[in-house]
């Protein structure tokens, strides 16, 4: 994907699959108008991995970092999770861990973070590594995500709220599914793309308002969050891609007759 002079490109580190109704207050009726978002079973199969950004000028921005080399149930047990691939997905990008010059985290929950340190030694050396505040302090008591951040933490730079990160890139606050929740915004010339962490996790979320995320710190705002963002991009020609949309894919939300709908 280029959005002007930037390039993107999806660093995968593995699946988690659980079943559709993972979404809470959902059932095969509710999906069924929605089977385009599932697999040929009839489950959700959630990508893991991060997005490469390569900035003109030579910064390597990653933007999350997996869930790193674990395997286990998801979703009290309903589904399957396996990681393990980022540093593997990169080195067939031609990036070694010393080239990215930036870790961009989009929240902390582990399934972001994971590559960040790898049995207690900081995975990509040169960098330095960025998230909002609000997360750092909220996930401060948590074991899963504080035992991968623990060897950065003297190289994290935190920030507060929406504003420029690099030239090119730069931050949304999109609070609710955590405290810090943000939608990175790649741009470059007239061209623009977001990067949406977790506000949405798969884009049925985009096409119907009432539609609830996943894991939400705060739902109700987290809904709130969700929809702001879908009647920006409606009808617009921005493309934006979620961590965990099934192959990284970016898309597009359309809108005709008060009906959305959604393109790769
Ligand atoms: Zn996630």
């Amino acid at each position: 994907m280029k959005i002007g002079d930037l390039v993107v490109e999806p660093v995968f580190d593995g699946v988690m699959n659980v079943p559709a109704t993972a979404f809470k207050g959902t059932t095969d009726d509710v999906w069924a108008p929605h089977r385009q978002f599932l697999d040929a079973d009839g489950r959700l199969e959630f990508a893991l991995g991060g997005f490469l950004v390569r900035v003109p000028g030579g910064r390597l921005v990653l933007v999350d970092a997996g869930i790193g080399a674990r395997s286990g149930p998801a979703m009290s047990g309903s589904g399957q999770f396996s990681g393990g691939e980022l540093l593997n997905s990169l080195a067939k990008q031609q990036v070694q861990p010393g080239d990215i010059t930036d870790v961009v985290f989009t929240h902390l929950h582990f399934d972001h973070v994971g590559w960040a340190s790898h049995e207690g030694a900081i995975v990509f050396p040169n960098a330095t590594y960025r998230c909002d505040g609000r997360d750092w302090a909220h996930f401060q008591g948590n074991e899963r995500t504080m035992s991968t951040l623990a060897p950065i933490a003297d190289r994290l730079v935190t920030w507060d709220g929406s504003g420029p990160l690099v030239p090119g890139v730069d931050l949304m606050s999109a609070p609710g599914h955590t405290p810090g929740s943000t939608i990175i915004v790649l741009s470059s010339g007239t061209a623009r793309g977001l990067l949406l962490g977790d506000v949405v996790h798969c884009p049925v979320e985009l096409v119907d308002d009432e539609w609830a995320g996943l894991g939400d710190v705060d739902p109700e705002l987290a809904k709130r969050t969700k929809n702001a963002l879908a009647r920006e991009i409606e009808g617009t020609d921005t493309p934006v891609a979620a961590a965990h949309f099934p192959g990284m894919v970016f898309g597009r939300l359309l809108s005709a007759n008060g009906q959305r709908s959604w393109v790769v």
